[in-house]
C-alpha cells in the first residue's frame, strides 16, 4: 500500500473542499460561457490529504494542482498518486530546474522567464525521458511551458519583459526538444485587478475595465501565436480575479484561497496531517 493509501482524509475537511471546488467550477463555467478552461488548483502550503481528497472525491476528479515551492512539490508528489498533474507556478531559479523536470508527473512549468531556466528543464526531461524507455510505467511526456511575462513591470514580480525578450524566449522553448510550449502567463498587479472589479466601476452601467496586464498578455499571446503559426493559451487570474481574466479571454485559473481557505504562514505549514 502506498502512503497515499494510508494518509487519511478527514471526511467533514474533504466534503468541504470537494464543495468549494463545486462552486469554482459553476463560477468558471458561467464566467468562460462554457469555452474549455483548466482549473489548476493552487495547494500551496496545504497538507497532501487535501490534495488527495479532492483527487479522489471532487466528481469529475480534481488532478490539476499548483505549488509554488520547489521542495514541497517534490514531496508531496512522492507522496501522493502518480495520476495528479502537478503545476510549478512559483518563482523558478536555476538551481531546482533539474529536480523539478525529473519529476514524471509534473504537467507544467508555469512560470520560466529565462533561456537559461528553459535549456536545463529540456536537458533534464530529456534525461528523464530517456531513462524511462525501457520501463513498465507510462513513460513521462514532454513538460509543457508558460513563458512568465511581467506585465505589470513591478520589480516585485518575475517574468520575461514583454515584446522581444518575450518572443525570443517562446522560440527557444518551442524549438527544445523535450518541452511543449503551451503559452504565456502572468500574475499581473491584483491592485490593478481590484481597480478594475464592477464594484469599483463609479458608473451603474459601464462597461467594465479591462485590467490592463491581462490586455497586454493578451497581446503579447497574439504576437507570438502568429510568429509560431499556431494557437497558444493564456494563464491568468486568481482567487481574486479569475472571473475577470476569463472575460479576458484566459485558458487556465489558478485558484488557491477560494477553495482551500486561508494558507498558514510558510514555516507553520505541514504536508502531512
Ligand atoms: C498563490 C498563487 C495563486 C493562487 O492565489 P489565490 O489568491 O490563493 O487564489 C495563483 N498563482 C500564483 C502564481 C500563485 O503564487
Amino acid at each position: 500500500m502506498s502512503d497515499a493509501e494510508i494518509m487519511k482524509i478527514d471526511p467533514s475537511r474533504a466534503a468541504a473542499l470537494v464543495s468549494q471546488v463545486k462552486t469554482v467550477r459553476s463560477r468558471i463555467a458561467h464566467a468562460a460561457h462554457d469555452r474549455d478552461v483548466r482549473l489548476v488548483a493552487v495547494s500551496k502550503l496545504k497538507p497532501a490529504n487535501d490534495i488527495l481528497a479532492l483527487a479522489r472525491q471532487a466528481e469529475p476528479p480534481q488532478l490539476h494542482f499548483g505549488e509554488n515551492y520547489a521542495q514541497e512539490l517534490a514531496q508531496k508528489a512522492e507522496l501522493l498518486p502518480r495520476d495528479i498533474r502537478w503545476h510549478f507556478i512559483g518563482g523558478l531559479q536555476s538551481g531546482h530546474c533539474k529536480n523539478l523536470a525529473k519529476i514524471p508527473n509534473l504537467w507544467c512549468v508555469s512560470s520560466v522567464d529565462t533561456e537559461k531556466k528553459a535549456q536545463l528543464l529540456d536537458r533534464h526531461r530529456g534525461e528523464l525521458i530517456a531513462a524511462s524507455s525501457s520501463s513498465s510505467d507510462p513513460p513521462p511526456a514532454k513538460l509543457n511551458i508558460h513563458v512568465q511575462v511581467n506585465t505589470s513591470g513591478e520589480s516585485s514580480k518575475s517574468g520575461c519583459a514583454p515584446g522581444a525578450a518575450t518572443l525570443a524566449l517562446c522560440r527557444a522553448v518551442e524549438a527544445a526538444p523535450s518541452l511543449h510550449l503551451l503559452g504565456l502567463m502572468t500574475i499581473g498587479d491584483i491592485g490593478r485587478s481590484l481597480a478594475a472589479a464592477p464594484a469599483a466601476s463609479p458608473d451603474e452601467g459601464a462597461a467594465e475595465p479591462e485590467n490592463e496586464d491581462f490586455r497586454l498578455l493578451r497581446q503579447q499571446r497574439d504576437e507570438v501565436a502568429s510568429a509560431l503559426g499556431r494557437p497558444l493559451e493564456l494563464s491568468m487570474g486568481m482567487s481574486a480575479d479569475f472571473e475577470a481574466a476569463l472575460a479576458a479571454g484566459s485558458d487556465e485559473v489558478r485558484v488557491g484561497s477560494t477553495i482551500f481557505g486561508s494558507r498558514p504562514p510558510r514555516p507553520e505549514a505541514k504536508i502531512k496531517e
